[in-house]
């Protein structure tokens, strides 16, 4: 990589600082989602399409993805540093979450020209938005088994069963599907293919499913008889887990390439501080209480070596051995620090914790319970915090499976 004009890096740090403090809404007048999992309502998903574009076309999203297909052509520094201006001002989610961090680039790496040609620029200005059809109402952690089934027909692959917890499903154009060309395959793995399948067309229904905050996040997918272009295989039939496992490592993030942006806005962990100097505890602000400054201590410093830890990952020398052991870990372990960070926070509220998001008694509109319940989405989503220690004991540890 040629090494970056630090003059030009600050002149763009300065520019975007700018850009982001004059642009971002402040006083939208409905409840934004917390994370790219929750987009439920068309005000929603319209405001978030919009600010993404807006985003893009400013040059702040896919700065460093290649001119040719509609990125900025500028080196991965440039977008890290709009990326942690957008975290520091707590602009919106980018919405296209599923095409910006997995099928971009994963058509970057291994999409042929047409490809990119056809889907980059989509990604980015969000005029395309993507799902993901990898779980199945059977088969979740256990996706080499995933039974949908892509039988050729001419130039069309005809496609049957069923797909679940499809974020954004209902908005969706696209989906990368995993689903099976081949029952008799030698392993079950081999017997899967990989598909860029349209989402609008005759077969495909998607029906939304409520979540434990109430919001709708995701679908159930259904596809009968649907007809998709051949052209829409990804690869050769029989490397669907290929491709999907590279997917995957894009999700878990031990794997870059990622257009920028944050897709989830999560508590800032200090906002605790103020809280515990709100709240009450036998009368007097629960912050005077000892028990409580030690346990406010022990989170600032885990959120600070987390923070810290996910950098590490940028440094060459660090990440080289074991490439996917940082951000595995991270994953594992921030997930788990969200939750009781959350919980915490709500315990501190007293009885007041049992309010929710709306209601006139919760503390902060109940940012805290919302963020505890989506809290568990992060844990169970892009493999479970079980399946990532699997990975890691196997992958990383060199364990022995089971
Ligand atoms: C908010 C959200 C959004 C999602 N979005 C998408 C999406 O867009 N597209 C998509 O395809 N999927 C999506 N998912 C699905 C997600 O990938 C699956 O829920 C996840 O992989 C777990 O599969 P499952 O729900 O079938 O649980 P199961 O696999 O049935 O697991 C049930 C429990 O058993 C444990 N378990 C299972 N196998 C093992 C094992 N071998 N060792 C130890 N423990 C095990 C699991 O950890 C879990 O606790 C989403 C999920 C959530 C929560």
């Amino acid at each position: 990589m040629t090494a970056v004009d630090q003059k030009d890096l600050d002149a763009f740090k300065q520019d975007a600082q700018a850009w982001f403090e004059e642009n971002t809404p402040r006083d939208v007048d409905f409840m934004l989602p917390l994370t790219f999992m929750e987009v439920g309502t068309d005000p929603q998903f319209n405001f978030l399409r919009d600010w993404q574009n807006k985003v893009y076309e400013a040059g702040y999203l896919g700065a460093h993805w290649p001119k040719e297909y509609g990125g900025g052509g500028l080196a991965r520094e440039f977008q890290d540093a709009a990326t942690r201006i957008m975290s520091a001002e707590r602009t919106p989610i980018m919405l296209n979450a599923i095409g910006l961090n997995w099928t971009g680039p994963l058509l970057l790496d291994r999409g042929s020209d047409d490809e990119k040609q056809k889907y980059i620029k989509g990604i980015l200005s969000a005029e395309n938005i993507w799902c993901q059809g990898f779980s199945e109402p059977d088969h979740g952690s256990d996706l080499g088994n995933a039974q949908t089934k892509a039988v050729r027909d001419g130039d069309s692959y005809v496609i049957n069963g069923s797909k679940i917890w499809t974020t954004q499903g209902n908005y969706a154009d696209y989906m990368i599907l995993l689903a099976r060309t081949n029952p008799d395959a030698e392993t079950k793995y081999k017997g899967l293919s990989f598909f860029l399948s349209p989402m609008k067309g005759a077969g495909i229904e998607t029906v939304p499913i409520r979540k434990l905050t109430g919001e709708y996040g995701f679908t159930q997918t259904f596809f009968q008889d649907a007809r998709i272009p051949a052209s829409c295989l990804m690869g050769e039939e029989g490397e669907g887990w290929l491709i999907a496992m590279q997917t995957l490592e894009y999700e878990r993030g031990a794997r870059s390439g990622q257009a920028g942006g944050h897709v989830m806005m999560m508590a800032n962990p200090t906002d605790i501080v103020a809280l515990a100097q709100a709240a009450q505890i036998n009368g007097k602000p629960a912050i005077e209480d000892p028990a409580i400054r030690e346990e406010l201590v022990l989170l600032m410093s885990e959120a600070r070596s987390l923070g810290l830890n996910s950098r590490r990952d940028k440094i060459a020398p660090l990440a080289q051995d074991r490439p996917m052991s940082l951000a595995l870990g991270s994953k594992l372990a921030s997930t788990d620090f969200y939750q009781r960070l959350n919980a915490f926070a709500i315990a501190l509220q007293g009885t007041r914790g049992a309010y929710y998001v709306d209601d006139p008694q919760a503390h902060d509109n109940g940012i805290w319970q919302r963020g505890y319940l989506n809290s568990f989405s992060a844990t169970i989503g892009g493999g479970t915090s079980q399946i990532q220690r699997n990975i890691i004991g196997e992958h990383v540890l060199g364990l022995p499976k089971g």
